[in-house]
């Protein structure tokens, strides 16, 4: 199958609502390209050089997506191309995004990151941690900043219920969060969740963008990206 035949077996799949993230890290620019060729204009990156080194080769109208965890000393790097950072996991973090995106002359829309899944690994914040993080972040007016939803990755399993009910935490997250301090801000929408293994799960608990490598781009070879 093609990255053209991937991506639109993919799009008959969704919602038009949905926005569908193709995960293009470590990927060479030619296979980017081919997927623009196709339509495709949102892509994920994970690293900060590499975003920074694919951006400037791809036309302005691409949406840069970073999904990965981020150093504060690597924001500077994306901050005059990236869209929206799915990684939020800290206040030093978002007002270092913020600095970064005034003196870029931008605005960068900012996820919150959940740990949902049981794996140790998987960063992010759990849900007292982002009540903390969100009084600090209104009480700090940020402007170059908009927190625009919530980010989580399911737990590495074949278990589907316990892949769905992560993915359900995350929406009860994100209403939670919505109604008590965005309830009349229409910016916050965002339920990232969802990848190449899982989507159809994330969409059936409610998934507004899903982020998806594997399924367009064929496995990752992590030696090919220098
Ligand atoms: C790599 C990655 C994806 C895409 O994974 P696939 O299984 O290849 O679809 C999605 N989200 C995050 C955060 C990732 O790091």
């Amino acid at each position: 199958m093609s990255i053209a035949e991937n991506l639109k077996t993919l799009r008959d799949e969704l919602p038009k609502e949905v926005t569908l993230i193709a995960v293009s890290k470590t990927k060479p620019i030619e296979l980017l390209k081919e997927a623009y060729q196709a339509g495709q204009r949102q892509f994920g990156e994970n690293k900060a050089q590499e975003m920074a080194l694919k951006a400037p080769q791809l036309p302005n109208d691409v949406e840069w997506h970073f999904i990965g965890h981020l150093q504060t000393n690597k924001v500077k790097m994306i901050a005059p191309v990236v869209h929206t950072i799915h990684s939020i996991d800290s206040l030093k973090l978002l007002t270092e995004i913020n600095r970064e995106a005034a003196k870029a002359g931008r605005t960068i829309r900012c996820l919150l990151q959940f740990h949902i899944a049981t794996e140790e690994t998987k960063f992010g914040l759990d849900e007292i941690e982002a009540h903390d993080l969100m009084r600090q972040t209104l009480a700090s007016g940020f402007k170059n900043v908009i927190v625009a939803g919530v980010m989580g990755m399911a737990t590495y399993t074949d278990n589907h219920e316990t892949i769905r009910t992560e993915f359900e935490h995350l929406h009860k997250i994100f209403k939670t969060l919505k109604s008590t301090y965005f309830a009349a801000d229409d910016r916050f929408k965002e339920i990232s969740m969802g990848m190449s293994g899982d989507y159809k799960m994330a969409l059936e608990q409610g998934s507004t963008c899903i982020r998806i490598g594997t399924a367009i781009f064929g496995e990752r070879n992590y030696q090919s990206f220098k």
